[in-house]
């Protein structure tokens, strides 16, 4: 076999590549984890996690990923931070471009995760003015405020369940009348005083000159539109995947997320994808440690059988 620069290399430190990453190390293979920004991925601007085991009280999204980092570089895992720029798979080695320069290695593990979906309502103007789409990272900036919160999934629910710790006040606009977020969220938001839903409702404009002023809503069933008065508007309405190395050089489904089998491994052998990056029924962390495990070691069985 042609010398490689590694047995594998991953892309990505959210929970998913660091958990590939502990189980590579542990495996002792010459293992490389690339992050493009820092190790955690989206779980570091989840403000409490409580469906992941062993932490019956919960445990903070920046917590849990600081433990997994740890954990990872204990056992040797070497983590850099570059921006894969594209992937030349065609051939026995997985050729992976970087920016300043291509390293090899004869498996990868794609784990790049996934990106808030924006709406075109002014994100680009009012960015860092009201608009955002992290409660952990701006909800502070926003006591005894007006909060538009958009979306009706597990993340708008649960980040504006957290909103009202700092608001006075949190309209939630959902297009339906009904929310996908599970269960025990629904509860709660419910339960709380200090939010009010919107139903049947999208968001079409964002008001404000030097900052967020108000959010125009339109009732998709009755055409009615209106301004909500808001200083701030955080949107949460799904997630894009984080593939735009990737050139087709993998399958992936309509929405661009990567195929991947019982072993996760893609449309080349040797290459697998795990977490939100893959088209997968359920996106939580469990899920993706789950996907990240059998990577590792399906990656270990295809190396091992070179
Ligand atoms: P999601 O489950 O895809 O929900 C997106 C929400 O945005 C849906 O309610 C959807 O409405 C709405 N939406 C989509 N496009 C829209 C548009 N153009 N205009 C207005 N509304 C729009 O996304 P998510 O909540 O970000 O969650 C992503 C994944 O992470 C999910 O698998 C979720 O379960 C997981 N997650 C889990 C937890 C947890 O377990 N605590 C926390 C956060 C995220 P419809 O309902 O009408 O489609």
């Amino acid at each position: 076999m042609t010398t490689t620069d590694h047995d594998l290399v991953i892309i990505g430190a959210g929970p998913a590549g660091l958990t590939a990453g502990i189980y590579a190390a542990r495996a002792r293979m010459n293992v490389l984890l690339l992050e493009k920004v820092v190790p955690g991925g989206q779980i570091l601007v989840t403000d409490w996690i409580e469906n992941y085991p062993g932490f019956p009280e919960g445990i903070s999204g920046f917590d849990l990923a600081e433990k997994m980092k740890i954990q990872a570089e204990e056992l040797g895992l070497k983590i850099e931070t570059a921006e894969v720029h594209s992937l030349n798979l065609s051939g026995e080695l997985k050729e992976i471009v970087l920016k300043d320069r291509s390293i090899t290695a004869k498996s990868l593990i794609i784990a790049s995760g996934a990106s808030p979906r924006t709406l075109g309502i002014g994100e680009d103007k009012f960015m860092g003015k009201g608009i955002s789409f992290c409660a952990t990272c701006d909800a502070p900036f926003f006591k005894d405020k007006t909060i538009v919160a958009i979306g009706g999934g597990d993340t708008a629910v649960q980040e504006a369940i957290y909103l009202t710790k700092f608001a006075k006040k949190v309209y939630l606009v959902h297009r339906r009348d009904e929310l996908r977020a599970t269960k025990i969220l629904q509860e709660r938001a419910f339960e709380n005083d200090k939010i009010e839903f919107v139903w049947d409702s999208i968001p079409t404009g964002v008001e404000g000159f030097f900052g967020v002023e108000g959010v125009k809503v339109k009732n998709v069933k009755t055409n009615e539109e209106k301004t909500i008065k808001a200083d701030g508007c955080f949107i949460w309405v799904g997630i894009l995947p984080n593939t735009s190395f990737l050139n087709d050089a993998v399958e992936t489904d309509e929405f661009g997320f990567i195929r991947s089998d019982a072993k996760m491994q893609t449309s080349v052998p040797g290459v697998y994808a795990v977490g939100d990056v893959r088209d997968t029924p359920l996106r939580q962390i469990a899920t993706a440690v789950g996907d990240a495990a059998i990577a590792a070691v399906s990656a270990e069985h295809f190396i091992g059988n070179l």
